[in-house]
């Protein structure tokens, strides 16, 4: 699937505390004729360290490990040719994505799992063009589609004995890709997720997804690959609040990147910006430092705080910006 084979190096350092992942891979090379190493969630420059001496030229982790590790390289130079990353654990931007394959020279491609498929779902070929299913043990639907056949990811397993599901609700949105895939392989295809069920929003934008937002950020320089949007309502004005991680964040660059993402969204999405210069809606920016956004392992990209109003961390990061 991925031309590996005897000679080439892997290692994965995917969590081996709690998570599955690291547990799938050492189970699943032993079919293979790779060197593999499996190490849990080593610390990344200690991994930089070892990539030349080890010539490990596959690496499985998560994104934002991946991401953290390319930063070190980059700093301190290649260590030696890679020929793929296999990324799990959560979704990727666009943008994240063609920084570490453009640093690498390899293809990142994803996996979609959860603790409760206790197993991979579905891959990314090197086509990197939706997620093909694990159809040997899973039976997915898409229920309850829209318009364009996205909806709700429906499980049921084919042959577990232990904990079988049957169309269990999964929570994430994708729709089925209708193609056959390029690569050949027979497995049907879901699209990249949309995102969660509880991660859109209804809002004066209509319904958001956070893949709404990526595409904003998408022209500005210099962030970081978390990023979180609030919803919430400042005396009754609904308040869309970027809360991004920029690097080496002066005023200048702040303020660059406000610019950048009102003209992304005048640019791409008329009505939403209309709606802002209407002051329908308000927009606001708070920057942090890299690596701050993160408090659990999934970071939730957007977030309905219209209830509860933004956490007091967000504090005195924000950054108004007002309609001219
Ligand atoms: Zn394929």
């Amino acid at each position: 699937l991925y031309g590996l084979g005897a000679g080439d190096r892997l290692l994965c350092s995917l969590d081996l505390g709690w998570g599955l992942g690291s547990l799938l891979v050492e189970r699943g090379v032993r079919y293979t004729p790779l060197f593999a190493m499996v190490a849990g969630r080593v610390d990344p420059l200690e991994a930089y360290r070892r990539l030349g001496e080890y010539r490990f030229n596959v690496l499985v982790s998560d994104p934002f490990w991946l991401a953290r590790l390319t930063g070190i390289a980059r700093e301190r130079g290649r260590p030696g040719p890679m020929k793929l990353l296999l990324g799990g654990g959560e979704g990727i931007t666009e943008r994240t994505r063609a920084e570490l394959e453009a640093f690498w020279g390899a293809p990142l491609c994803m996996t979609y799992a959860s603790t409760e498929a206790a197993t991979i779902l579905a891959f990314e070929c090197t086509q990197q063009s939706g997620y093909h299913v694990n159809e040997f043990d899973f039976y997915p639907e898409i229920v309850e589609p829209d318009g364009d056949g996205y909806g709700e990811i429906v499980l049921t397993t084919v042959t577990r004995r232990v904990m079988p599901l049957v169309r269990y609700r999964t929570g994430d949105v994708a729709r089925w890709e209708p193609a056959p895939c390029p690569c050949g392989l027979p497995f049907g295809r879901l699209s990249p997720l949309r995102g969660r069920l509880d991660e859109q929003v209804s809002c004066a934008w209509g319904n958001v997804h956070p893949e709404f937002f990526e595409p904003l950020l998408r022209p500005v320089p210099g962030l970081g690959s978390d990023w979180q949007v609030s919803l919430y309502e400042r005396e009754l004005t609904p308040v869309v609040q970027f809360r991004l991680e920029l690097e080496g964040g002066g005023d200048a660059a702040r303020e660059r990147a406000v610019q950048e993402v009102l003209a992304a969204l005048q640019r791409g999405h008329q009505e939403a910006w209309l709606a802002y210069c209407q002051r329908l809606v308000d927009i606001e920016f708070a920057f942090f430092a890299p690596g701050t956004l993160r408090r659990q392992r999934k970071l939730l990209r957007l977030v309905d705080e219209r209830p509860s109003g933004p956490p007091d961390w967000v504090g005195r990061a924000v950054h108004r910006s007002r309609p001219q």
